[in-house]
């Protein structure tokens, strides 16, 4: 069996299942967010009674990260439906916004968008929290109520977004059907070039088998480019699967991925016996390719799809009005590292938003020091407007205030992961999905810009 089908088989207590075969699965861990959460709220209500209990409180995990910095009173409603929600039913795992359990969340628009307005416990963009917090364990099954929840397929995990009906379904239950995917291989080789980054990876993949390639299909991550991945790089593939139509993707378990989840899980007081799997000999493929990663080089996935496959240095035409980096695919430290490592002393040309996913990405762009500076002064230096409220922000454009949200029709380059029409606001704008090093060197330039004049 497949890595997939290993952990499905094993949540549904069988010996073995096949692709396709529709399977009740025991689910480790449900999560979900402001948008789709109180909605799931409602189907568990509606379906199980109001007076009904979650399945297992300390298998439910809610965040709130999508459309919060904003003055909009609708979304900061949602922040305290949660809230109420999570007092009632005594869930220990609520990545508030504010700390008072008894509050009331309202964003105060006259204190602007840049300095932080978030409690001790807010953490952030939800795909970016769970590992932080330990909730992304191998061999386990998450499900979660967005689409990007297959990010944690880096970590061994089957994991995969859902609805709000599935969602409210699970929390009365604990279980769901799944119909068994089959599975696609990519098989990485080699070493990637200075200059390429793993965004470029998953942008070269989607464009090599289009936006819809992997539907309902595993995208299991195999070879020795996989290995030499570090596990941001791992989530950054894994993040985009959906972008393929993929299920979910799957990573094999290495000694990486158990340090990353012991520590995690050892400093978060979650749970630590989880078990991986491990790779089949006789594992059965709809699809088997091998890439080499040296021959890869810097990638942009051009409006309006993720397929829509180019390389960067044939783009230098393409004028741009802003850059974006942030999201649960771009905005981790690594990615704002490698993003200052291009603008350091330079100047942006373009407005330049940077959003970090988490409230820990922003404590450590503060607390890494180059030359006597901090990364985040680096970066405002260079002219980037950086934000301490890590969220989703304009990933998905969201409530007019949003910052960096596309207010009016214009061209922008990001390191986030979907660029569908208006998926950053406005329905006229073009959005160019490229990895950090790429948005850098295009801030710098005000076009299309091959990193590698930056990056040697
Ligand atoms: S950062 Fe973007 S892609 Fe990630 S969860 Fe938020 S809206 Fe979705």
């Amino acid at each position: 069996m497949t890595l997939t089908e290993k952990i499905l088989a094993r949540a549904s207590g069988k010996a073995h299942v096949e692709p396709g075969a529709n399977v009740w699965v025991n689910v480790d861990v449900l999560m979900t967010h402001d948008v789709c959460g109180p909605g799931t709220i409602g189907v568990f209500k509606r379906e199980f009674g109001k007076d009904a209990k979650v399945w297992d409180p300390r298998k439910v995990v809610i965040i709130p990260d999508h459309y919060i910095f904003t003055a909009d009173s609708m979304s900061n409603r949602n922040v305290d439906i949660l809230r109420e929600f999570v007092r009632e039913q005594g869930l220990p795992y609520f990545y508030d916004v504010i700390d008072d359990p008894n509050g009331h969340w309202q964003f105060d628009a006259s204190r602007g968008q840049t300095k932080a307005q978030y409690g001790s416990r807010y953490t952030g963009v939800c795909h970016t929290t769970l590992p932080w917090k330990g909730h992304t364990r191998p061999g386990e099954i998450l499900f979660g109520t967005d689409s990007h929840t297959c990010m944690a397929g880096a970590f061994n995990q089957f994991a995969t977004g859902i609805g709000n009906t599935d969602a409210g379904f699970i929390l009365g239950t604990g279980k769901l059907l799944i119909k068994v995917p089959e599975t696609m291989r990519f098989f990485l080789e080699g070493a990637m070039q200075p200059g390429v980054m793993a965004k470029d990876v998953i942008l070269h993949v989607i464009g090599d088998i289009g936006f819809d390639g992997a539907t309902y299909r595993a995208m299991q991550w195999e070879g020795p480019g996989v290995y030499a991945m570090n596990m941001d790089d791992r989530m950054t593939i894994a993040n985009m699967a959906i972008e393929a139509g993929g299920k979910n993707a799957m990573f094999p378990c290495d000694q990486k991925t158990l340090d990353y989840v012991r520590e995690r899980t050892a400093e978060n007081g979650t749970r630590e016996d989880f078990e991986p799997v491990e790779l089949d000999a006789d594992q059965k493929f709809i699809y088997d390719k091998v890439f080499d990663l040296s021959k890869l080089e810097p990638t942009v996935a051009c409006h309006p799809d993720p397929g829509q496959r180019r390389l960067a240095k044939e783009m230098s035409s393409v004028q741009l009005d802003r850059a974006y980096i942030g999201s649960c695919t771009g905005g981790k430290t690594s990615d704002f590292l490698a993003f200052a490592q291009v603008v350091k002393g330079r100047s942006v040309k373009i407005d330049t938003f940077g959003v970090p996913a988490t409230t820990k990405v922003v404590r450590e762009l503060k607390e890494t020091q180059w030359d006597g500076q901090s990364v985040w002064n680096i970066l405002e230096s260079a002219g980037v407007r950086m934000t301490e409220n890590a969220s989703c922000a304009a990933c998905l454009g969201g409530p007019v205030d949003t910052f960096g949200r596309l207010n009016k029709p214009m061209k922008c380059i990001s390191a986030t992961n979907r660029n569908f029409p208006g998926r950053m606001g406005n329905k006229e704008s073009e959005v160019y999905l490229a990895s950090p090093y790429t948005v850098a060197a295009s801030a710098l330039t005000g076009r299309v810009t091959d990193p590698r004049e930056f990056v040697s």
